[in-house]
């Protein structure tokens, strides 16, 4: 990864996901092309793949990814076909996930979605990190 600073806290699990999904990543796009919600997003389901995961990754180096990116991130409900559809055994789930922290401005990159705004948010981050984190981690987390 670049020079961003590492905490010495858990996130450190997450910037060892975001350096191995950044190295295996392809862009192939066949994690977006297998999710069902794409279409509850006004014109994603017309969106190039590719470049909307290209919108992903930078979401992931803390840089603001495009337009249709955000409409992703926001549109998950953590159906898990993208996980099943990655050739590359990448956790496109997490991936997203990951993203959307960003995009929350949780890891540095300017905040474009806002937590208020998005109800369920922290429900789903509560969910995320019970099926991701260890219960060490967990119980870091929720200090
Ligand atoms: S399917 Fe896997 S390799 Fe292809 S763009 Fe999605 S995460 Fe990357």
């Amino acid at each position: 990864m670049n020079a961003i600073e590492k905490p010495d806290t858990l996130v450190q699990h997450l910037y060892a996901f975001i350096d191995d999904t950044l190295s295996r990543c392809t862009r192939c796009g066949k994690c977006f092309e297998a999710c069902p919600m794409t279409r509850y997003a006004e014109g994603l389901s017309a969106a190039d793949p590719k470049a909307v995961v290209s919108g992903v990754l930078d979401w992931l180096q803390q840089k603001s990814g495009n337009e249709d990116s955000v409409k992703w991130l926001k549109v998950c409900t953590q159906s898990s076909r993208c996980i099943e559809a990655c050739p590359e055994g990448i956790n496109a789930m997490k991936m997203v996930r990951v993203a959307q922290m960003s995009a929350l401005g949780s890891l540095g990159a300017p905040a474009v979605l806002k937590s208020r705004e998005e109800k369920d948010f922290f429900r789903k981050i509560n969910a995320f990190s019970e099926t991701q984190l260890s219960a060490d981690e967990m119980d870091r987390w929720q200090r």
